[in-house]
């Protein structure tokens, strides 16, 4: 009797499933590909501070840069020719108080920042971000009461006055951060009110209480000056919280869904995808990208290789709009 060897079940079925034979050359895997990775998927985030013509490194996030109004419309023009068509804006105010006031001030860092892009690049897709923890003194992403809880139908006119503010600056999408109960309901009712349909929704629907925001809160100088915000954003090892809280902002006409963070909750962006149809956007977030530069730096991994593999995995799990800090380095080698 003779021995099997694994090798025979190949060896002697002419049929047999050989999948290298779809590997063997670079056409042929083009050819299979499944996900694809273009410029065109990513939002690159920018931070916008007061001043002209200032460039200040975020320490914790190297090639990450807060940038004036006029900087910020010459990263504009060299994310077009890179093939990014969209960004996403953060305003550090000069000045910071309990009530943000700044936040929704005509003359704002992030309405200058929106009317002076809409100016030289009506082309790009201009998102802002709708939240309070950079306009508040105190950090948090709304009003607080005496007790020091974000207060959450009070916070609600105040991000509608925000929303609106941008969207008469111009700006496409708007995009509440503060997973506030409501939020969504609240913009879309004043922009309508306002006459501002044609701006568009983009929820931050789910987002986790993370470990990975460190570095984004020195970008946006909004960390917390007390306590933390795990009483208003989601709960990590939350799963089916998260597809409740992207059906409630479905229900107020939220246009796109955000996941937030992207690599650690993969499966949320599937559930997402697989539950609802409208886009679905990752934010790959500044831990995320700190992680991958300090390894890249270290010399532990290869920069290229594991960036694009990290961003093709996140449109690989369903989310068709993927916000990255390495948008410009990735549509850089994606050319
Ligand atoms: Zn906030």
């Amino acid at each position: 009797m003779t021995q099997f060897h694994p090798l025979d079940a190949l060896r002697t079925a002419p049929g047999a499933k050989r999948p290298r034979r779809l590997r063997r050359t670079e056409a042929l895997r083009d050819l299979v590909r499944e996900t694809s990775l273009e410029p065109s998927d990513f939002v690159y985030p920018l931070f916008v501070v007061p001043g002209a013509n200032v460039r200040l490194h975020v320490s914790s996030m190297p090639g990450v840069e807060q940038l004036s109004v006029d900087r910020v419309v010459g990263e504009a023009r060299e994310l077009a020719a890179l093939g990014v068509r969209a960004v996403v804006l953060f305003g550090i105010p000069s000045a910071k108080d309990p009530h943000g006031l700044e936040s929704y001030a005509d003359d704002g860092i992030v309405q200058q920042a929106v009317v002076a892009l809409k100016d030289e690049s009506p082309e790009l897709a201009v998102m802002t971000d709708v939240c309070l923890c950079e306009y508040t003194d105190h950090g948090h992403c709304g009003l607080l009461g005496a007790d020091g809880d974000v207060l959450n139908d009070e916070t609600l006119e105040v991000l509608a006055r925000i929303a609106v503010s941008h969207g008469e600056a111009g700006a496409d999408v708007v995009a509440p951060r503060g997973m506030i109960d409501g939020m969504v309901g609240a913009i879309r009712g004043a922009l309508d009110g306002e006459g501002l349909q044609r701006v568009a929704i983009l929820s931050y629907a789910v987002k986790y209480a993370s470990a990975f925001y460190g570095p984004f809160r020195d970008a946006a100088e909004c960390a917390p000056q007390f306590g933390d915000r795990r009483g208003y954003q989601m709960d990590p090892p939350n799963g089916r919280e998260a597809l409740d809280e992207a059906a409630l902002d479905v229900a107020e006409g939220a246009d796109m869904l955000m996941v937030k963070p992207a690599l650690p909750y993969l499966d949320i962006v599937r559930a997402l995808r697989d539950s609802f149809d409208v886009p679905v956007a990752a934010y790959h977030v500044s831990g995320e990208y700190a992680m991958l530069k300090a390894a890249a730096a270290a010399g532990y991994l290869d920069e290229r290789a594991a960036v694009l593999e990290a961003l093709t995995s996140i449109r690989r799990a369903g989310a068709d709009i993927v916000i990255t800090y390495h948008a410009k380095d990735a549509a850089r080698w994606l050319q």
